[in-house]
């Protein structure tokens, strides 16, 4: 895969220009053909910020407004359920003692639940300004991407063999990404924050972009690849 992107790259470049199709391989117009194949989304928009950066800079409008569509659903979903959490557990409480009424073992359960559930919410939940910091958070996400290597626990494979079950598993260094991830210290800098704000607010919202972003750009990429391989 990283073929057909190393091709986009060195295809779209100032030296491809001038030098159409003298290497074998398939010439800039064929490349850029085969890119109008891939769907228009989030992980076009990303292929070409990688890899076409000349491009990239003048997509960085569609670029920004795939992001919107991809965040913003997800924060108004944890927003609405941490919304419903709170009301519940609101609930829960009133109905204790409800009219002078005496409480049930089944109305101290429900607090409990209610009470739990809202924690986990809380936890689950981004920090209130993710979409403030969204033009910051895309651009680290965007450099990593653009900037790390493969993993050193797996050589970016993916799995690793695991004696115990006698098979391959997702490698924990990298979580299956095949990329080796970048510290905490190295992403809190890259979005203003220090590294324990890092751990303690933005890393779920950090690997949850970062996951989702690489998983639209290698989609992308399978189908450029094979528009690709069509027109060869
Ligand atoms: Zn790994």
């Amino acid at each position: 895969m990283k073929d057909a992107r190393e091709l986009l790259s060195s295809g779209t470049g100032p030296k491809a220009m001038s030098f159409d199709g003298s290497t074998g391989g398939p010439s800039t117009q064929e490349i850029l053909a085969a890119l109008a194949f891939v769907q228009h989304g989030l992980g076009r928009e990303l292929l070409e910020a990688l890899w076409w950066p000349e491009s990239g800079a003048r997509r960085r409008e569609q670029l920004r407004q795939e992001v919107i569509a991809l965040v913003a659903p997800e924060f108004t979903r944890q927003m609405h359920a941490l919304a419903d959490a709170r009301t519940s557990f609101g609930i829960a409480k009133a109905s204790i003692g409800w009219g002078g009424g005496q409480t049930t073992d089944m109305q101290r359960r429900e607090l409990r639940r209610t009470e739990q559930a809202l924690d986990d919410a809380r936890a689950a939940a981004w920090p209130n300004n993710t979409m403030e910091q969204l033009g910051v958070l895309a651009s680290a996400v965007i450099a990593e991407m653009a900037g790390c290597c493969d993993c050193s626990g797996c050589e970016g494979k993916r799995v690793v063999q695991d004696p115990a079950v006698a098979g391959a598993v997702n490698c924990p260094r990298c979580g299956g990404s095949g990329y080796e991830p970048f510290s905490g210290r190295k992403r809190g800098t890259s979005i203003g924050a220090d590294c324990s704000a890092y751990s303690r607010f933005w890393r779920p919202v950090y690997e949850w972009m970062l996951a989702n972003f690489r998983q639209a750009e290698s989609r992308a990429a399978v189908e450029f690849n094979k528009a690709l391989s069509k027109a060869a």
